[in-house]
């Protein structure tokens, strides 16, 4: 069964959905989107992802395809459309369609796009086992708080990981871990500090991130908001990362180093049960 994907005001099958040539998301990924997942059919983390879009579109000076109620509405159909009850839901908007030119149109109206994956995100073999992580420079762009769609360089750095074995790659820029090509980076201390890079221009401000260390604080544990090192990983009592697409998922390799035995730790497991449980509790 196809799906129904959601294009410019109309839910249609996804072999009819289409998109201008002329659109600048397609021409100069002049544009930006969100994934928010799905458990037993509701939404998580939504008002954080709806917020973050805003940002993303007022960076770029950007229009909005339409008020938050009206996506709500949108993403709410498109599930029930798709009998889907866990999952993802992909939101793209982009500057719309205009000639060709570097500089932002006048008054084109901005196209939206949407679109599920069916898929299980709780029980999954890689939240298991654990995640093993090659390193690479960070080659982006300096805006990574603008969750936009050019994606070509953490395509890049999955594909370096997949041809070394690895699950996926670890950025580094100026000697200190950016994130993950779609996650936040985090590990914990021999003395059981959480620590993950604070907010700037360098890496996506998680909506994840702020869940986790939001429920981790209440959960008193330690957190350090401060960039770190290859090294320090290696040398840390665990490692893990946070997404939408994967909640918290345990590292067990760094570029060749096993931390601990090479099993998920005891910090990153916690962490994936209280954020799922509450992620259950708040959807919406
Ligand atoms: N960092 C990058 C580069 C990402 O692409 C993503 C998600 O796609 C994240 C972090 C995690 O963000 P979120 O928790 O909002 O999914």
């Amino acid at each position: 069964m196809s799906r129904i994907v959601y294009v410019n005001g109309a839910f249609v099958a996804e072999a009819e959905a289409t998109i201008s040539v002329f659109d600048r998301g397609f021409l100069m990924a002049d544009g930006v989107y969100e994934v928010t997942s799905v458990l037993d059919g509701r939404l998580v983390d939504f008002a954080g992802h709806m917020a973050r879009l805003e940002r993303s579109l007022a960076e770029l000076e950007m229009a909005a395809p339409a008020g938050r109620e009206e996506l709500e509405s949108i993403h709410r159909e498109l599930l029930a459309r798709n009998g889907v009850t866990e999952g993802l839901v992909y939101m793209q908007v982009t500057r719309g369609a205009a000639d060709r030119d570097f500089l932002y149109p006048d008054g084109a109206a901005p196209s939206l796009v949407l679109f599920t994956q069916s898929k299980p995100l709780i029980d999954t073999p890689a939240a298991a086992r654990g995640l093993k992580v090659i390193v690479l420079d960070d080659i982006r762009w300096g805006r990574r708080d603008i969750k936009t769609v050019q994606l070509l360089a953490p395509s890049m750095a999955k594909m370096a990981a997949k041809a070394a074995g690895k699950d996926d790659a670890w950025m580094v820029e100026d000697g200190f871990v950016t994130e993950g090509t779609s996650n936040n980076a985090y590990i914990v201390t021999r003395d059981g500090a959480i620590v993950t890079r604070d907010l700037s221009h360098s890496i996506l401000h998680g909506i994840t991130r702020a869940a986790v260390l939001r429920l981790a604080r209440e959960a008193q544990m330690r957190i350090e908001e401060r960039p770190f090192t290859i090294a320090e990983a290696q040398d840390a009592a665990e490692a893990f990362v946070t997404s939408a697409s994967s909640f918290v998922q345990p590292v067990v390799e760094i570029d060749g180093t096993a931390l601990g035995d090479g099993t998920p730790g005891p910090v990153a497991r916690r962490l994936r049960e209280i954020y799922v449980s509450e992620a259950l509790k708040s959807a919406v």
